[in-house]
């Protein structure tokens, strides 16, 4: 693994700027990268597929790890919660019971309860993601 900036964020605003330094670099893989619980991106690194100068923790952002609703009859869910959390959700179980049974088919407890709920809607992307939204 390469040496890289570890970074905690505190906040979201924090965690984009330290996403986007002044002098990015061409490739994407080079670039700071966002972690959840680390485990996808800790195992890239280490086969130099990623190779972020620096890696920003989501998990020190205080709510992020929050399943709220929308206020439009969905569900709002932050970037750190984790999986066994999202599966469990009573909310997430009453709308949403295919995506309760499809978390709780990913993997074994252990990872479930590290991996962050970014991963359903996406893998090895490009841009930070805050939350996602059910409707
Ligand atoms: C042994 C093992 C078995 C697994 N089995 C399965 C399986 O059967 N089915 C399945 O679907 N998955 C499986 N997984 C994947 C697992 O579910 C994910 O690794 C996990 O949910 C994501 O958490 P993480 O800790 O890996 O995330 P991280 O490593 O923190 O992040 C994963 C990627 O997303 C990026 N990222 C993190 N947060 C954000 C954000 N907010 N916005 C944008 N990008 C972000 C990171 O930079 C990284 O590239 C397995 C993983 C392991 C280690």
């Amino acid at each position: 693994m390469i040496a890289f900036e570890w970074a905690n964020a505190s906040s979201v605003d924090e965690a984009v700027k330290l996403l986007k330094p002044a002098n990015p670099a061409a490739d994407p893989d080079d670039q700071p990268h966002p972690m959840g619980g680390g485990q996808d991106l800790l195992t890239t690194m280490k086969e130099y597929l990623v190779r972020p100068s620096r890696v920003v923790n989501l998990k020190t952002i205080k709510g992020l790890d929050e399943i709220k609703a929308d206020g439009k009859g969905g569900l709002k869910l932050g970037a750190t919660v984790i999986l066994t959390d999202l599966g469990d959700h009573a909310d997430v179980k009453a709308k949403y019971p295919g995506l309760a049974e499809a978390v709780h088919s990913i993997a074994t407890p252990q990872i479930r309860n590290v991996g962050p709920d970014q991963y359903v809607a996406c893998h090895f992307p490009l841009t930070p993601g805050e939350a996602i939204e059910f409707r």
